[in-house]
């Protein structure tokens, strides 16, 4: 079974790209892009929930978002390291689902797994193109084309590059939050989101009609990408300057 695809959404902890970027992956699946998953940890120093119960829940989400390909490396949870070990375990894990597009977290963050996550997943796609690293019998090099971060959640936010309309995919995203009942059931403040005593469902839906109030749509999810956008015809140009 091939697990090459389009689109890879790369984070720290099971539940993190449903939170940051769900509706996104949601609505390239969609599209009829082939959309995948690398959960970098098994979750297992979470303070609510097992490793195994989050396993099945993952995998819930996942067919819920539509994504083809959940793959897990298996790293330490709450101890993720920007190392040669770790570098070597992501370029394998790239070579085999050669994505042309790679959303990663924030380099920011106040999850130190969030900032680890961001770095060492976008140094291993750098290193993933290089031929003589770890060259690896069956697995060319290869290099994503394109690396978005997503910035939701962000408690000191920079100007997204772009926001993702997700209106129309905005139930599917929380159906694929909701699959992680033991994180978020009657939690009124999951780790990575500001305790404020708000319903976190509430909240999350509070957020995304925020993001999306940014390009005057119902429900969003903001990108920051380090490149200039590039546009083929201004008549094109979306969300109205005044
Ligand atoms: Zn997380």
């Amino acid at each position: 079974m091939t697990e090459t695809v389009d689109l890879l959404a790369i984070a720290a902890h099971r539940d993190d790209v449903e939170l940051t970027c769900g509706g996104t992956l949601a609505r390239a699946a969609r599209a009829g892009h082939v959309v995948g998953i690398l959960d970098l940890t098994r979750g297992e120093m979470g303070t609510r929930g097992s490793a195994s119960v989050r396993e099945r829940e993952a995998a819930a989400a996942a067919r819920v978002l539509g994504a083809r390909v959940r793959l897990n490396a298996d790293l330490p949870d709450a101890h993720l390291a920007n190392d040669e070990a770790t570098r070597v375990r992501l370029v394998e894990l790239v070579r085999r689902t050669r994505p042309r597009v790679v959303i990663l977290p924030f380099p920011v963050g106040r999850h130190p797994d969030h900032r680890v996550a961001s770095a060492v997943a976008r140094d291993a796609c750098y290193l993933a193109g290089l031929a003589k690293y770890h060259a690896t019998p069956g697995h060319e090099p290869h290099r994503p084309f394109k690396i978005l971060y997503a910035l939701a959640y962000r408690e000191d936010p920079v100007r997204p590059t772009f926001v993702v309309d997700i209106s129309e995919v905005f139930d599917v995203k929380m159906e694929a939050i909701r699959c992680y009942a033991s994180q978020f059931d009657g939690a009124i403040a999951a780790g990575e989101i500001v305790p404020t005593g708000q319903d976190l469902y509430e909240l999350i839906r509070v957020q995304a009609a925020h993001y999306g109030s940014l390009i005057r749509k119902p429900y969003g999810e903001p990108f920051f990408t380090h490149g200039t956008m590039e546009v083929d015809d201004v008549m094109g140009i979306g969300v109205q300057s005044m």
